[in-house]
């Protein structure tokens, strides 16, 4: 099966930026999926750099309504005009900034609503995690983020992330993620209550051009969410192209 590898460029980047690492990464091919994330702002000019290029684009984040007086927000049909084919949502650096998993849940309706594969992003934080609390922590994440959730045929992405392993250089061993996202997957189709649905479970926090392999060869690691290392395009295009 096709694995997902998708970058997360933050807000690391202005326009030229953007579009620099854009030029770069344009030529990539590989047998993955692959998807790289700018800020809103960028998405337009992105998109035309990348033009044929195998590389699907997607978007940081999305508001659930429409459209109307929301200042400042972006609704997925925007996004969807804009060319994007994810969202990533949830990310546990706006939901320090007070995201919450009922805001994750409008939004991902909203994503599907609009044809776009909503990437939620969970995971536990370190005292969780050295308390042995990982799995029922993200469980209650997964299910009030997918409450109501109807994907019908569509595709659901789940990005597990563990938050001390983001950006830290430690990331969690491969087969300790693979284990916990056979469970991610597990009850993220009980929350859909469809034994079969689509979900992709990638891995996020530290992985890079030397791990990758390691996470890739695992039997449930549908792909990857990459934030610091998709900043740099050569290290990026060596991850993308790692199966
Ligand atoms: C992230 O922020 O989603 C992430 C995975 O970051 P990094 O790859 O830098 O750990």
């Amino acid at each position: 099966m096709k694995k997902l590898i998708i970058g997360n460029w933050k807000m690391n980047l202005g326009l030229k930026g953007s579009l620099a690492l854009a030029r770069a990464l344009k030529g990539l091919k590989s047998k993955n999926e692959v998807g790289v994330c700018p800020s809103d702002f960028a998405l337009a000019g992105v998109k035309a750099v990348l033009g044929k290029s195998q590389i699907k684009l997607g978007a940081q984040n999305c508001f659930w309504e429409a459209s109307g007086a929301y200042t400042g927000q972006t609704s997925a049909a925007s996004l969807k005009e804009l060319g994007c084919a994810y969202v990533i949502l949830g990310h546990s650096e706006l939901r320090a900034l007070g995201e919450s998993c009922r805001r994750v849940n409008l939004k991902a309706k909203a994503a599907l609503a609009r044809g776009l594969t909503p990437v939620i992003c969970v995971g536990e934080d370190w005292t969780k995690y050295k308390a042995g609390k990982s799995r029922a922590f993200v469980s209650g994440q997964i299910k009030r983020a997918l409450a109501g959730l109807k994907l019908g045929g569509k595709q659901l992405v789940i990005a597990y992330e563990p938050l001390w392993a983001i950006g830290s250089g430690r990331p969690l061993q491969a087969e300790a993620a693979d284990a916990t996202q056979a469970f991610i997957k597990s009850e993220a189709r009980k929350a859909l209550k469809q034994s079969r649905a689509a979900v992709a479970v990638l891995y996020g926090g530290s992985v890079n051009a030397a791990n990758a392999k390691n996470f890739l060869r695992q039997g449930n690691i549908d792909g990857l969410l990459i934030g610091g290392a998709s900043l740099k395009a050569q290290e990026f295009k060596k991850i993308a192209e790692t199966h």
